[in-house]
């Protein structure tokens, strides 16, 4: 029988979501939609030395930011709860004793020094069947004295107790099988009591069994724990329901080789985080997608393509798209470079792309750093950014494209003044008053036949009256279509405009 699609996105709070663990949480995401099935989210909070506080709520915003939607979680509910794995101490407990009871694993009574001096003592030192009975555990310890220390309180933790030279064999949707030796593998920790808390890898495989996840779907980094897990699911008895492995290809750096970090972000001046993240610790300021301006429709677009294809050239994907397309039989093997000038790209299509009057809404916060927009009608701002939103990438750059639009220019380009603004000009500007004021019809295309007639019919150098006139109205020669201006702005702010350039611009010798 088909097994329900159940995934489960599973980050720590240990800081801000890096931009590949939200490239993860979107592929479970798509992959549980296009199934119709679960999307979980679970708080993976059992290092408690690496607690960081406000992570959880920032990774709730940035999903809900970006539209990953969330069936079952802290915040959610379900039948499955609770998902944080804090709160599920009992559960695990219950695990770490059948694992001890059934003689899968052991408890171990080093300290942090022993563990140090026999590392010392033996160059690439694993504890495994090799070494374990040289150690303090109890399986090398008289079972009456492992009684004696357990009474005492001694810190310990639970191992797991690997069988060597086994092959383990992972099944990857992406990877194909992968086969490992167990004798590589050391006698990982599965518990401390010093926190009565489980380690990732008990916890991650008792909730993952007990939330009946039908897809392990994570990135690449955990690829190396995968035979673990397996070894786990055998010796708790679920070999049977074990979950499917799909491990995601790394993002890469945008150039050179490695692994996408901070570092490089900063370096070369990109965001690795979706929102802004203020380290409680530091202070320090990390910068995030949605504040640099970016839509979260062309975040979502532009993750999708980091490590899925859709096995042609389409590159706009809306989310209902990419849950009809995805596949993992079109994610790559290989690490994906993290091309943020293609991330530029998108947000310039989506900005395109967008209706001129729902693009007005989303820059209105943004005017209002400059001017009181309940000065302009919706129409009015639609317009205006309708006529500028091809020169940009983002919508904090409409500012200062259409500018002029919602104040009269208090200054001229000196370059532009040098250039255009001749003996002759207030004259002929005087002219173009009278010339505009005569027009009936303030239409682009009207206005710029009567001109331009004007201009042929005076003998005017074009270029020279164009921009003499563009200065006075933008304050500069840059900007869209010059009659698609005046039109927006209508003929008597155009007027008075270039009355107040002529009464203010004063020519500039070379
Ligand atoms: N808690 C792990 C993380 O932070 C989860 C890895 C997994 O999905 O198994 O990514």
């Amino acid at each position: 029988m088909e097994r329900k699609v159940r995934v489960r996105f599973a980050p720590s709070p240990t800081g801000p979501l890096h931009i590949g663990g939200v490239r993860t949480a979107l592929y479970n995401f798509l992959f549980a939609r296009q199934h119709g099935g679960t999307m979980i989210l679970r708080i993976e909070d059992t290092d408690s030395t690496r607690f960081v506080p406000g992570a959880e709520d920032y990774i709730n915003e940035a999903l809900q930011w970006l539209g990953i939607g969330i069936d079952e979680g802290v915040r959610e509910g379900g039948n499955y709860g609770p998902y944080k794995q804090s709160e599920r101490r009992d559960i695990y407990r219950k695990y770490v004793k059948q694992l001890l009871d059934d003689g899968k694993a052991y408890i171990a009574f080093d300290t942090p020094q022993e563990l140090e001096a026999k590392r010392q003592e033996v160059a690439n030192f694993q504890y495994d069947a090799s070494t374990r009975l040289q150690m303090r555990n109890s399986l090398s310890l008289p079972a009456d004295e492992v009684q004696r220390l357990l009474d005492a309180g001694e810190k310990h933790v639970v191992r797991f107790k690997i069988e060597p030279n086994r092959d383990v064999v992972v099944n990857d949707l992406i990877r194909g099988v992968v086969t490992i030796n167990s004798s590589i593998l050391d006698d990982k920790v599965l518990y401390k009591s010093a926190d009565d808390l489980p380690t990732y890898h008990l916890a991650n495989i008792v909730d993952d069994h007990l939330m009946e996840v039908s897809h392990v779907i994570r990135g690449e980094e955990w690829l190396p724990s995968a035979p673990l897990h397996v070894l786990l699911y055998e010796a708790l008895g679920w070999a049977d329901t074990m979950p499917q492995f799909v491990h995601l290809p790394l993002l890469l750096k945008p150039d050179g080789k490695g692994k996408l970090s901070k570092r490089d972000g900063d370096r070369l001046g990109f965001p690795v985080f979706p929102l802004e993240w203020h380290d409680p610790k530091s202070g320090d300021i990390s910068s995030g997608y949605r504040e640099r301006g970016y839509l979260p429709q062309a975040v979502v677009n532009f993750l999708a393509l980091l490590g899925w294809n859709p096995g042609d050239d389409r590159e706009m994907f809306t989310m209902d798209e990419l849950i009809k397309e995805f596949s993992f039989e079109h994610c790559s093997k290989k690490g994906a470079k993290f091309d943020f000038e293609k991330g530029k790209w998108f947000n310039h299509e989506y900005l395109m792309n967008m209706a001129d009057d729902e693009l007005a809404q989303v820059f209105k916060p943004v005017l209002a750093q400059h001017v009181d927009p309940a000065q302009f009608s919706d129409q009015y701002i639609a317009q205006a950014v309708g006529l500028v939103k091809s020169r940009v990438n983002f919508v904090g750059e409409l500012w200062d494209q259409a500018r002029f639009f919602f104040v009269r220019p208090d200054s001229y380009a000196e370059k532009d003044v040098r250039k255009r603004w001749k003996p002759e000009t207030p004259d002929i500007m005087r002219d173009l008053i009278e010339v505009l004021r005569g027009i009936g019809d303030f239409t682009s295309h009207n206005s710029e036949e009567i001109v331009l007639d004007w201009i042929k019919e005076h003998d005017y150098h074009l270029g020279n009256v164009m921009n003499a006139f563009r200065l006075t109205v933008v304050g500069e020669c840059k900007g869209p279509h010059m009659f698609d201006i005046t039109e927006l702005l209508g003929k008597d702010e155009t007027i008075a405009r270039i009355q107040a350039g002529v009464d203010a611009i004063h020519i500039i010798e070379n």
